[in-house]
């Protein structure tokens, strides 16, 4: 029955998950060890520390975007101005772009509406996505950051990098947990930009072009006005 059917797909599902969850993890960890003997005798020690570090990261990583994947832990919305949200991102990661020959420019129209948001989700998604502008761009180059209102009770922010682009056979599978190109991906950033957009009911729409570039668009919607309405309270 259809319920039968729902349980073992369901089961099917999580051994699909543990079986890539585990791997995910064991790679970074086998590094580890490896690096950790060689601190003990190696002669390259800074390197050393560096890629230990940077496993660590990458298991961070991992385990964080399975945690979206959970239930959701109270997630506190709040009204917020995207502008200082999005140099705050940016801030965060343009030493990084710098050094990889990426200059990040943003673009804002004037007067954008509020948005109601989960800040530091938010924050996760455009890190994401601008990481994986700056991955896309081995030889240095620009991303563009065009914030807009889109329509009534819509805001645009686009993410146009200069990259090695996407297949278009490949878009559909992005989201998808664990597909990544990349030899230290993950392949859950963008499973985890998909899942906190849904959240906060926005869209994110992918368009590509081998060898020109990317450009991802995240639309949010934004808050409605209300009325004036005053009150009085009688106390
Ligand atoms: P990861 O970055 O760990 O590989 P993601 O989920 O962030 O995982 O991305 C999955 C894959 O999607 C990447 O490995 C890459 O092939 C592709 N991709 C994502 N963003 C871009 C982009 N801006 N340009 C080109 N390819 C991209
Ligand atoms: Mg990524």
């Amino acid at each position: 029955t259809e319920r039968l059917l729902q349980k073992s797909d369901k089961l099917a599902l999580l051994g699909q998950m543990a079986a890539g969850i585990a791997h995910e993890i064991r790679n970074p960890l086998t590094s580890i060890k490896g690096f950790i003997q060689l601190l003990k005798t190696g002669t390259r020690k800074e390197e050393y520390f560096d890629i230990v570090l940077s496993e660590l990261d990458r298991i961070n990583e991992i385990v964080g975007g399975l945690l979206v994947l959970a239930k959701p832990t109270a997630a506190v919305f709040m009204t917020q101005d995207i502008k200082p949200l999005l140099k705050d991102v940016v801030t965060l990661i343009n030493n990084q772009s710098l050094l990889n020959n990426v200059q990040i420019l943003i673009e804002f129209e004037n007067d954008l509406p509020l948005i109601s948001c989960e800040e530091n989700q938010l924050k996760q998604v455009f890190l994401n996505l601008l990481k994986n502008a700056m991955e896309a761009m081995p030889k240095g180059g620009n991303i563009y950051v065009v914030v807009k209102e889109k329509e009534a009770g819509k805001i645009s922010v686009q993410i146009i990098d200069q990259g090695v682009g996407i297949p278009q056979e490949r878009i559909s599978t992005l989201g998808e947990p664990f597909y990544t190109t990349k030899e230290k991906g993950t392949g859950l950033g963008l499973m985890t930009c998909y899942k906190i957009i849904e959240g906060h009911n926005g869209e994110l729409h992918i368009h590509s072009k081998i060898n020109e570039g990317t450009t991802i668009e995240v639309i949010l919607p934004t808050i409605t006005q209300p009325l004036l309405k005053m009150e009085v309270s009688h106390s």
